[in-house]
C-alpha cells in the first residue's frame, strides 16, 4: 500500500481532482476507473504526478494505506451506488468514501446510512466550481460525521481553494448536509445569473447601450459591492464578437437556457420545506420559458404595452445607477431565501450548520464567489441566530438605499413590457415581509368558508370557525390545520 488517497471515476472531474490531490506535498493517489483507457490516459499524460493506477477495484484497494480514504467521482445516480457497492466489498471498517458528485442529498442521506451498518464512514461532499475548480481549488461541502472529518479535514483542505488565506472547506453537518448545501448553492447561482441578465436586458432595451458599452457598466460595477465572478464573466462574454459575423456573441447564441437540475432540486425541496425562494424558483422558470419555442413563437403577436421607455441621454447615468442597485437589492433577496432554505433543511434533518462559515467557503472556487459574501459571514458572526438576512443592519442599510431605485426599475420595466420576474418577484416578498398585514387573512377566510380550514383571531387565543351555510355565527373549532 502506497497511496494515502484515491480517486474513482476519472472523467474530466476526477481527473482534475486526481491531479490536484496529486500536485500537493506528501500525497501519493491511487487511481482507479471503471474502464482502464480513461486510467492509462491520465497516468501516460501526467507522467510527473504521484500516481497509483489500477484496473480492479480489489488492487485499487490494496493500494491505499489504511484506513483508506477514497473520493468518487462518477456520473451520479447508479453510477454513484454501483461503485459504493463494490467499494463496501473490497473496504473495511473505519475506511471512508467520500462521494464527490452532484448527488441529490437524500441520497446520500440513504447511502450514508447503509453504508454505516458495515462501519465504513461515508461522506457526501459537494464539490462546486466545476473543471477548473477540481483543478486549481474548488469549494467543498463535505457533509458525514465529525469523527470522518478529523481525516478528510486536512486532505479536503490541501486542495480546496483559498479565499483570504482559509481554505474553502468546513464540516457543513452530518450525513446529507454537505450536498443539501451545495444544492441550495447552485439555486442561488441561477438567481445571481438570472438577475444580471435581468439587467442587461434593461440596459439594452431601456438604456438603449450596446453589448460592448453594457460590459464596461459590469466592469464598473465589479469594482464595487457587486464585485463577484459572475459579474466579470458577464462582462467578457458581452464584449466578445462572434468570429463568423462580427456580431456580439452575446446576439448569436440562441436565446434558450439550459439547466442541469440542481436549481429545480433547490426549488422542489424549498416547497417541500415551505421556504419561499421565489428568486431561485423564478430563475428555474425563466429558463424553462426561454426553452418552450414553440409557444414563444405563437406568442410574439400578443400585445404589448403602447409607451415604450427610454431614457434620455441626460438620464442614462441615473438609469444604470437605478439598475445596479435593483440588482443588488434583488440579490440580497435571493441569498436571504437561500440561508432561509439552509436554516429550514437544517432544522428538518437535523443538522448544526454554521452559516458564516458556509458563506466563506464559497468567497473561493466556486461560481458564486463574490465580496458580498464577506458581508453575509459578517452578519451571521454578529448573529448567529439572525431570523432573516436581510434583516441584518449592513443589508437593511442597502435596501433602504436601493428602495427607491429598485420600485423605478420594477415598475418601469412593467411598463414597457419587458420582462423581469427576478428583479420583481424579490422585490414583492421584500415589501411582503415588511407588510403590517397581508390579504392571507381573507385567503383564510375563504379556506374556511369553503373547507372549514379555520382560522386564529387578533384578538382572542383559539381556534375559530364561522357557520358561513348557517346563520354565520362564529363557534369555537378544534384546530385542523
Ligand atoms: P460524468 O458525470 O460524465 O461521469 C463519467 C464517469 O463516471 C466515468 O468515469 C465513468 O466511467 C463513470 N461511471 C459512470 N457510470 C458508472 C458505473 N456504473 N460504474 C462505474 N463508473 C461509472 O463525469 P464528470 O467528470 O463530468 O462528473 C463526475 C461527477 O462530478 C458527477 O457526479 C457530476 O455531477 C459532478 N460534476 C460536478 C461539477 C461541478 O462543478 N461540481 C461539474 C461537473 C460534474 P467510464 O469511463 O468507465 O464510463
Amino acid at each position: 500500500a502506497q497511496a494515502n488517497i484515491g480517486v474513482i471515476g476519472l472523467a474530466v472531474m476526477g481527473s482534475n481532482l486526481a491531479r490536484n490531490l496529486a500536485s500537493r506535498e506528501g500525497n501519493t493517489v491511487a487511481v482507479y476507473n471503471r474502464s482502464a483507457e480513461k486510467t492509462h490516459t491520465l497516468t501516460s499524460e501526467h507522467p510527473e504526478a504521484n500516481f497509483v493506477a489500477s484496473e480492479t477495484i480489489e488492487d485499487f484497494a490494496k493500494s491505499l494505506q489504511t484506513p483508506r480514504t477514497a473520493i468518487i467521482m462518477v456520473k451520479a445516480g447508479a453510477g454513484t451506488d454501483a461503485v459504493i457497492d463494490q467499494l463496501t466489498k473490497v473496504f473495511e471498517p473505519g475506511d471512508i468514501i467520500v462521494d464527490g458528485g452532484n448527488a441529490l442529498f437524500t441520497d446520500t442521506i440513504r447511502r450514508e446510512k447503509a453504508v454505516k451498518e458495515t462501519g465504513i464512514h461515508f461522506v457526501g461532499a459537494g464539490i462546486s466550481g466545476g473543471e477548473e475548480g477540481a483543478l486549481k481549488g474548488p469549494s467543498i461541502m463535505p457533509g458525514g460525521s465529525a469523527e470522518s472529518y478529523e481525516t478528510l479535514g486536512p486532505i479536503l483542505s490541501s486542495i480546496a481553494a483559498v479565499a483570504e488565506g482559509e481554505p474553502c472547506v468546513t464540516h457543513v453537518g452530518t450525513d446529507g448536509a454537505g450536498h443539501f448545501v451545495k444544492m441550495i448553492h447552485n439555486g442561488i447561482e441561477y438567481a445571481d445569473m438570472q438577475l444580471i441578465a435581468e439587467a442587461y436586458d434593461l440596459l439594452r432595451k431601456v438604456g438603449g447601450l450596446e453589448p460592448a458599452e453594457i460590459a464596461d457598466v459590469f466592469t464598473e460595477w465589479n469594482q464595487g459591492e457587486l464585485e463577484s465572478y459572475l459579474i466579470e464573466i458577464t462582462a467578457e462574454v458581452l464584449r466578445q464578437t462572434d468570429a463568423k459575423t462580427g456580431k456580439p456573441i452575446v446576439d448569436i447564441i440562441v436565446d434558450e437556457a439550459g439547466s442541469k437540475g440542481t436549481g429545480v432540486w433547490t426549488v422542489q425541496n424549498a416547497l417541500d420545506l415551505g421556504v419561499p425562494v421565489s428568486g431561485i424558483a423564478e430563475a428555474v422558470f425563466a429558463r424553462s420559458l426561454s426553452s418552450h419555442r414553440e409557444q414563444r413563437d405563437v406568442s410574439t403577436n400578443l400585445p404589448g404595452p403602447s409607451n415604450p421607455w427610454t431614457v434620455s441621454e441626460d438620464d442614462k447615468k441615473g438609469f444604470i445607477e437605478d439598475v445596479r442597485l435593483a440588482l443588488y437589492a434583488s440579490k440580497i433577496v435571493a441569498y436571504s431565501q437561500g440561508f432561509d432554505a439552509i436554516n429550514a433543511g437544517a432544522e428538518k434533518y437535523d443538522w448544526n450548520i454554521d452559516k458564516g462559515a458556509i458563506s466563506k467557503i464559497w468567497r473561493g472556487g466556486c461560481i458564486i464567489r463574490a465580496q458580498f459574501l464577506n458581508r453575509i459571514a459578517d452578519a451571521y458572526d454578529e448573529q448567529p441566530a439572525l431570523e432573516a438576512l436581510l434583516t441584518a443592519p449592513y443589508f437593511t442599510e442597502a435596501l433602504v438605499r436601493a428602495q427607491e431605485s429598485w420600485r423605478r426599475v420594477v415598475a418601469g420595466a412593467a411598463g414597457a413590457g419587458i420582462p423581469a420576474p427576478a428583479f420583481s418577484s424579490s422585490l414583492s416578498y421584500y415589501d411582503g415581509l415588511r407588510a403590517e398585514r397581508l390579504p392571507a387573512s381573507l385567503v383564510q377566510g375563504q379556506r374556511d368558508f369553503f373547507g372549514a380550514h379555520t382560522y386564529k383571531r387578533v384578538d382572542t387565543e383559539g381556534t375559530f370557525h364561522t357557520l358561513w351555510s348557517g346563520d354565520r355565527s362564529e363557534i369555537e373549532a378544534v384546530d385542523t390545520h
